[in-house]
């Protein structure tokens, strides 16, 4: 396990803090702060030792091949001040201070005049051409004037940019303390425990759902590996189902998928579970028609947009004698009320487990579970989508988490 925070002396230094603060917002409006609040636990610890905390993070994309013109909008677009006015809500106003360039002689008089107890959050570290490139001049500008570097950053720790990879390393180098955060800390063991799988957490059921087959291969193969029983719905069930020779109507699938599909099939077995009914449409939106479809073959010019009450109730049977589960990938459309009983199924049987240890990784599988109200009935629910399922697929590995040591 890499050095925490816990293990550093921080009183008087300068605290470098690679956050993750790319939230959702329209406008000025943080529509979620959750990543805000996530970061806290260890910007407080280093105010209370004593340390002058530097933040940073990056919010959005900024596409540095357009024309200067689009490079601006996508900078105004993009502006960290919506982070520094939420964080001066919580944090207090006089506590906060604001770069609005990420890198320079601004921030590093900005700096200069930090007192201990005291944050300076920078500008969008993406404003910087160089940021995913990982370029070392740009690395070694904000090297410069950090002490220590914690990373904290789990949803971008699958990212060997500038601000997760070449700070640390520079500093590392230098002699200097770099250690994790309280967020990337509980990530770390949480993930590392779906990975590095012990006797007593079997059976080990994963649940796969979600759009698309191609965007999860290796995180596939990895489960199939590593878990007892695989339950897969979401429309990537139907590409599993096309290489069975099922029906699917006009459900999305992927032709280039069903040879994999096939192949993870042979090799697992009857580990796999497949939806057998499901709920259709005559159409994705504004359709006229919906039916459930008792068996696997959803008819033609119908589309499957849920699984069935029959595949809930097997994926719920599975489930309940799991020791630990992961969870990636709602079972159907599930921002549409028509189509949110199959994932509101899997979270209904998760919270009915005693004792098993429950991690869900996904964007939109988080927020489907925070959407019905189950948030508390899990062990973890990952902040970083891609990082989660790229840490699966890598036996516990993430270049900026690894790079701490
Ligand atoms: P996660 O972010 O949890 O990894 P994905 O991004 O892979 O999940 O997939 C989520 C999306 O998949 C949701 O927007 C959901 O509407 C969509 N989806 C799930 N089932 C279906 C389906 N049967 N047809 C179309 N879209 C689906
Ligand atoms: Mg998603």
């Amino acid at each position: 396990m890499q050095k925490t925070i816990r293990d550093l002396n921080l009183k008087n230094k300068t605290v470098l803090i690679r956050a993750d603060f790319n939230v959702p917002f329209k406008g000025d409006v943080i529509s979620d702060d959750n990543r805000i609040v996530s970061a806290l636990p260890t910007i407080k610890y280093a105010l209370e030792k004593g340390a002058k905390v530097v933040l940073f993070s990056h919010l959005g994309k900024v596409k540095h091949k357009g024309t200067p013109e689009e490079v601006e909008a996508d900078k105004k677009k993009n502006n960290m001040v919506i982070v520094y006015k939420r964080l001066g809500e919580i944090l207090g106003k006089d506590k906060v201070k604001f770069s609005d360039v990420p890198s320079g002689d601004t921030v590093n008089e900005l700096v200069k005049t930090l007192k201990p107890g005291e944050v300076l959050l920078l500008q969008n570290t993406r404003y910087e051409k160089g940021e995913e490139k990982n370029d070392p001049a740009l690395a070694a500008k904000w090297a410069s004037f950090a002490d220590v570097f914690v990373m904290d950053a789990f949803g971008s720790a699958h990212r060997a940019h500038a601000s997760t990879y070449g700070v640390p390393e520079i500093l590392k180098n230098e002699g200097k303390d770099v250690a994790i955060g309280f967020l990337v800390e509980n990530e770390v063991k949480a993930l590392s425990r779906v990975v590095h799988v012990d006797k007593k957490d079997r059976p080990y059921v994963a649940v796969i759902g979600g759009f698309k087959v191609s965007d999860k291969i290796k995180v596939i193969e990895t489960l199939l590996e590593k878990c007892d029983k695989v339950l897969i719905g979401g429309a990537m069930a139907y590409t599993f189902q096309v290489a069975l020779g099922k029906e699917v109507g006009i459900s999305p699938f992927e032709p280039d998928q069903v040879d994999f599909a096939k192949k993870c099939l042979d090799l697992a077995g009857n580990k796999i579970l497949l939806p057998i009914d499901g709920v259709a449409t005559d159409a994705f939106k504004d359709w006229t028609k919906k039916v459930t479809v008792d068996g696997p073959n959803i008819p033609a010019g119908f589309e499957g947009m849920d699984i069935g009450p029959k595949t809930q109730a097997l994926f719920a049977k599975e489930l309940s004698k799991a020791k630990m589960v992961f969870w990636n990938g709602p079972m159907g459309v599930f921002e549409q009320s028509d189509f949110e009983a199959g994932t509101r199924a899997v979270c209904e049987a998760i919270s009915k487990l005693h004792g098993a240890f429950t991690v869900i990784g996904g964007g939109d599988s988080a927020a489907a579970v925070a959407q019905f109200g189950y948030k508390d009935a899990f062990s973890h629910i990952s902040t970083g989508g891609g990082a989660s399922l790229e840490m699966i697929e890598n036996d516990g590995h993430l270049p900026g988490i690894d790079v701490i040591g």
